[in-house]
């Protein structure tokens, strides 16, 4: 029987359930990410668990009701805090659902108060006196205000969360949290006399996460970003150490697929061309109808490839290239079928002895972990901030895999992923 939990997770989308997961690791946790609420108990013994929900944007209660059902399961594996994680830009709409969410965990928890804040210093995310700044600038300002399905038209967290809860939301003011623990820890309790349930936190530098963590050293439910996560291991008394992140040794052969459009893919697609690798190019053009022949004509290539080092088999192309595409297809029909035929490459790959995969893409990187059968990871070693590699458990064995989202990553993303894990001790 594994030691229970230390700390149980809820994060309101995949990617943000990874980077919390890489904070917790390089903070000194064993964790393992799962995709959507596990139907078993834990098969690892770690300290956090990370429940990947898709929660942001659905509907309030939708998104309530997944996060008590997060929460009942992480509690039957003993989980001593647990931490709802949001998006560092505090993604939300006027409904939620980030106060709705806080609320019923805070209730079925029993708890009358909490923290809030998606300071996340070292991703430029900073509050001061209760307004959030990306980067330089106020969040209204910082391109969030066009966001299509989250637009945030007010950087004054207190008011943005005031919005969505019933309960009364107060600020914890830098002053204070400038003074450390004991000072925070009494300006909890004047809040609450004051009848705040919610507090929204000033945070503008690592210092002072790590000055906020003691003093949520017990509390019930903590609610954050990913940042807040580098001050709690201590109170478990784990310090940051590689072992946190040891994955299984590798083996097996080495692929990427490659479905994201951003910035990033595009230069870590040519680098990876430029440096004389095998790849193959998927035209989303010749999907249509029988999108099965193309993927077995990829599989076919890569099986002449892959012994002499890593392959790629990618979609991604320039905004133009997508734009015309998208016209003729469709935005979701092209989405979509690239995802199927890039996820059942992934999966024949792993059957032709792929052992190591590299994914670029957000919703590539659903589609292909579906297309897995993957619904546990355990968190690796660091490639690049936000990046980890991860070990997971499939029907066909164990695979090292990272899911790197969009625009995260350098140039040289692809090469760099397998010397990174080839050098784990
Ligand atoms: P990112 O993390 O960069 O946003 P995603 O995988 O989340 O990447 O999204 C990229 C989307 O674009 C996916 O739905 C993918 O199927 C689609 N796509 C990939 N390549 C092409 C292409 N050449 N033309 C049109 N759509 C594409």
């Amino acid at each position: 029987m594994p030691k229970p939990l230390l700390l149980g997770c809820i994060a309101d989308d995949f990617t943000g359930a990874t980077d919390l997961a890489n904070n917790l690791v390089r903070a000194g946790m064993r964790v393992v990410q799962t995709i959507g609420v596990p139907n078993a108990p834990l098969s690892a013994e770690v300290d956090a668990v990370v429940v990947a929900l898709k929660s942001r944007t659905i509907a309030p209660q939708e998104a309530v009701a997944q996060s008590l059902q997060a929460l009942e399961w992480l509690q039957s594996q003993g989980a001593q805090q647990i931490y709802f994680k949001y998006c560092s830009t505090f993604d939300s709409t006027a409904q939620g659902n980030i106060g709705p969410v806080s609320e019923a965990l805070m209730q079925a928890l029993e708890t009358d108060f909490t923290i809030a804040t998606p300071a996340f210093p070292d991703n430029g995310r900073t509050v001061f006196k209760g307004y959030l700044f990306v980067g330089d600038v106020l969040l209204n300002e910082s391109g969030m205000q066009h966001h299509p399905l989250t637009p945030m038209t007010d950087a004054n967290l207190v008011r943005v969360m005031q919005a969505q809860c019933k309960s009364k939301v107060g600020l914890l003011g830098h002053k204070t949290i400038a003074q450390g623990a004991l000072a925070i820890q009494q300006e909890i309790t004047n809040l609450k006399q004051q009848g705040v349930r919610i507090a929204v936190v000033d945070a503008v530098s690592n210092d002072d996460l790590m000055r906020l963590g003691p003093a949520l050293k017990g509390m019930p439910l903590v609610t954050a970003g990913s940042g807040v996560a580098i001050g709690l291991p201590q109170n478990f008394g784990l310090l940051p150490t590689p072992q946190a992140s040891v994955l299984p040794t590798a083996s097996g052969l080495q692929a990427i697929i490659s479905g994201s459009c951003s910035q990033a893919t595009n230069r870590q697609v040519a680098q990876f061309k430029d440096s004389g690798r095998p790849a193959f190019l998927i035209n989303p053009l010749q999907l249509k109808g029988s999108w099965q022949d193309l993927v077995q004509d990829a599989l076919a290539w890569a099986q002449g490839h892959l012994a002499s080092g890593p392959v790629l088999v990618y979609s991604t192309a320039t905004p133009e290239s997508v734009h015309a595409v998208q016209s003729q297809l469709g935005v979701e029909a092209a989405g979509h079928q690239v995802e199927q035929a890039l996820a059942a490459i992934a999966a024949g790959l792993v059957q032709l002895g792929v052992a190591q995969l590299v994914v670029a893409g957000g919703e590539t990187s659903g589609a292909c972990v579906q297309a897995l059968g993957v619904d546990q990871l355990q968190i690796g070693p660091q490639i690049d901030p936000g990046v980890p590699w991860c070990h997971a458990h499939t029907p066909s064995g164990g695979l090292h895999i990272t899911l790197k989202s969009g625009n995260f990553g350098t140039d040289d993303f692809f090469t760099k992923a397998f010397t990174t894990l080839s050098q784990q001790p």
